[in-house]
């Protein structure tokens, strides 16, 4: 058996495959594997609308195989461990497979068990959470059984996350439900209840989000980790740290709790080699190689690179890397460089979007002529309409 290839890339998720069909489209000739153990692909970022009622879960899921570009050998076993040094990974089937260049792209990891009595009552008793596709549904029907006097909960932790926004996005169209079924103005108590400090890290977008937060009058708490939930008695636990630094517990009662879980880089990446110190793949900011192993590049959620972690910046990062990636084979300067886009789509009711652009440091980079912080039907329809079909034709194909 072959197990050696000129490029491996670990990881068949949003990455990993633009990547292969980009490199494709350049070299045909390129003799590339995927290790990729899932034999479902989603489109994670209509989860959102799934759980607010407005898009069919089973849109968001396709085979792997289907989007498994021609040409590639997808390896369907889940790596497990690294030896940078002499350029090989073992699998969970205990294979190893060697490589010229290597692309690490296997997401981000949810840690449902770091909040004691989550992975229990998940599913049930009014607790969930859209960063599971086995949720999403589950998060409308809490929304539906809502019944005045009551309270929906959502949560957000304080580690980097997949897309930044999505905890508060569910809680605005929550709200905007909940109004429209005669709920509003505070006879459901919606409250948003985070680690962070701030509700939105652009001054510019945190302005039109704060409107949104004083229409559906919700309630904000700041600093507020959660860090256990007990389902049957209904009650969420959280660390609080007061301004002079002092932690303490406070509970909470729910009736719907929406969950955005804990998350790191996957535990086989955080044990490895690749990582900096808090455990994220080491790569140059822009070039997206990786500072150490020089035939090793880095891309999409499991990077440090200090930019939102979406598919908006997966998007801008792979022709970077393919870029650079086919310099190196070439011999030649790594010219490529990511800006750290990102985009956060910030749905803030039905039909409503206010699409967040920036780069590194929160420079905003907006796309369209007019002023994207205002709430738009058409940025709405381009989340719902336009992105979905976007991603299953374009993006993984390679061309856009
Ligand atoms: C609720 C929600 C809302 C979101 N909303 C938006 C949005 O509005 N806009 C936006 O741009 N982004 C959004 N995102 C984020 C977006 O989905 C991710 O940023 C994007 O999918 C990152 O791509 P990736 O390839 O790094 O990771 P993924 O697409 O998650 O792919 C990782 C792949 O690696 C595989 N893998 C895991 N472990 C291993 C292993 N050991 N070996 C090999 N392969 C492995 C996985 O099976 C998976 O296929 C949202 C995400 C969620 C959950």
């Amino acid at each position: 058996m072959n197990n050696h290839y000129q490029i491996l890339i670990i990881g068949g998720g949003n990455a990993g495959i633009s990547v292969a069909a980009q490199l494709l489209i350049k070299r045909g000739n390129l003799n590339i594997a995927i290790i990729e153990p899932s034999e479902k692909h989603f489109y994670q970022p209509a989860w959102t609308l799934v759980g607010g009622g407005v898009f069919d879960l089973k849109d968001t899921v396709r085979p792997e195989a289907s989007v498994m570009p021609e040409g590639v050998t997808w390896i369907k076993e889940a790596a497990v461990s690294f030896q940078p040094e002499s350029n090989q990974v073992t699998t969970n089937s205990g294979a190893n497979y060697t490589y010229d260049y290597m692309v690490v792209a296997p997401g981000i990891q949810l840690n449902w068990n770091q909040v004691q009595g989550l992975k229990e009552t998940l599913g049930k008793n009014g607790v969930t959470s859209n960063y599971s596709f086995e949720y999403a549904n589950y998060t409308f029907e809490c929304l539906k059984n809502l019944k005045a006097g009551q309270t929906a909960l959502f949560t957000s932790p304080g580690t980097p996350v997949k897309c930044g926004g999505a905890p508060q996005k569910i809680m605005y169209l929550a709200a905007d439900y909940l109004r429209k079924h005669g709920l509003g103005n505070q006879q459901v108590k919606v409250e948003f209840v985070t680690a962070g400090g701030v509700i939105f890290g652009i001054k510019k977008y945190a302005d039109e989000l704060m409107k949104k937060v004083n229409e559906y009058r919700i309630n904000l708490n700041f600093k507020h980790d959660l860090i256990a939930i007990d389902g049957p008695g209904k009650t969420a636990t959280f660390k609080v740290i007061d301004a002079q630094g002092v932690s303490s517990t406070v509970v909470k009662h729910f009736d719907m709790i929406h969950v955005t879980p804990p998350q790191s880089a996957p535990d086989f990446i955080k044990s490895s080699k690749l990582v900096n110190e808090a455990g994220w793949v080491d790569v140059d900011k822009h070039t997206l190689q990786h500072t150490t192993f020089r035939n090793i590049f880095g891309i999409g959620d499991v990077t440090n690179t200090p930019n939102a972690k979406t598919g908006a910046a997966v998007r801008k990062q792979a022709p970077v890397l393919v870029k650079n990636l086919l310099s190196l084979i070439d011999g030649k300067a790594l010219e490529g460089s990511y800006s750290g886009y990102g985009s956060c789509p910030l749905v803030v009711g039905y039909g409503k979007l206010i699409l967040a652009e920036f780069d590194y440091d929160n420079v905003i980079d907006e796309t369209f002529p007019f002023d994207q912080s205002k709430p738009r039907w058409s940025m709405w329809a381009l989340k719902k309409y336009v992105l979905p079909w976007l991603y299953w034709h374009k993006i993984l194909k390679g061309t856009a």
